[in-house]
């Protein structure tokens, strides 16, 4: 026999039907895109696994909404996380940041496995849990969706499903766990039956659905942290005949360049732009949604402005 091949990384999200149609199951787990979303940005534990269950949470739903563009989930908090969002688009890739204020975390935190949604984002019963569905760039008419709730529920998990009730009017059960080297998520999803279906398909679909959240409600955050995605799938579902799609790969990435920050330098001004080159010898602009850090030295900068110049002149006449 084989020996089972070690394996070398798991950003991979799989997607799986009951025998009926009556429950859809996806399951991510994201190890190496999510090492690469920390390389320039980190944070203390509990808003870590936060973030992460976010990032999880995203990939599961950009998946399951026949959508092509970009699906953004934002928390705007009131209390020592101002702001946390996600931008998964439609090969799910994606990108996220986290942004904190000035002030201590609340005590009390559990480990990073349960960290505490309302004391970090919530405590003056403000925060908003918005979510952005923006079609593809030149797409004619293109015109964002914007769902905006009062953040609700003690967990990323429960915020997500209230959502999914009231915005889509489906039942969806939502499990994440995320540390500083994984995130974890499970969904599942009761479908609609197609219009004029026979009573005993609804009750097979009722029976479906009560299973899989009997099945489901077992997982603990440690389990799912600790377990290979495989091993987990089974573990739970093994009794079932499932349908299996084709799995799909979660990658890190960022649209940021050096361009793009160029033009920041050029809005901000060449004045600006020289008193940081006098004071610190050169100018560095990390990007706000990735960290990344962008370097330019005099020689850049002058030729920034010296560019800009040019077009501003030519734009006179
Ligand atoms: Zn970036």
């Amino acid at each position: 026999m084989a020996l089972e091949p070690l394996a070398t990384r798991s950003d991979t999200l799989k997607k799986f039907l009951f025998e009926d149609r009556s429950v859809r199951i996806e399951s991510v787990r994201i190890e190496q895109a999510w090492l690469a979303a920390q390389a320039h940005q980190q944070y203390p534990a509990p808003v870590t696994a936060l973030l992460g269950q976010l990032v999880a949470a995203s990939t599961l739903l950009a998946a399951s909404l026949k959508f092509d563009g970009s699906l953004l989930l934002q928390l705007q908090g009131d209390g020592a996380i101002a702001l946390m969002v996600v931008e998964c688009r439609a090969d799910l890739s994606v990108r996220a940041t986290v942004k904190m204020r000035e002030r201590p975390l609340p005590e009390s935190l559990d480990a990073a496995h349960a960290a505490d949604l309302q004391s970090l984002l919530n405590p003056g019963g403000t925060a908003k849990f918005i979510v952005v569905l923006d079609p593809p760039k030149h797409t004619p008419g293109r015109q964002a969706y914007q769902g905006i709730v009062p953040l609700e529920g003690d967990t990323i998990a429960q915020a997500l499903e209230q959502y999914m009730l009231r915005s889509e009017q489906l039942h969806t059960r939502i499990w994440l766990a995320a540390d500083a080297l994984h995130c974890t998520g499970l969904l599942i999803q009761r479908l609609p039956l197609q219009g004029g279906a026979q009573q005993t398909e609804i009750e097979t679909a009722d029976e479906s659905w009560t299973r899989a959240q009997h099945l489901a409600q077992t997982l603990t955050a440690t389990e799912m942290l600790a377990t290979p995605q495989d091993t987990l799938l089974h573990r739970l579902f093994w009794e079932e005949t499932l349908h299996v799609f084709e799995s799909k790969n979660i990658t890190w990435k960022c649209s940021c360049t050096q361009e793009r920050v160029a033009d920041m330098l050029r809005m901000l001004g060449k004045a600006e732009v020289d008193d940081i080159l006098q004071e610190q010898g050169k100018v560095e602009v990390a990007c706000e949604f990735c960290g990344l850090p962008y370097v330019f030295d005099a020689l850049d900068t002058e030729a920034l402005f010296h560019a800009s110049t040019v077009l501003g002149s030519k734009s006179v006449h």
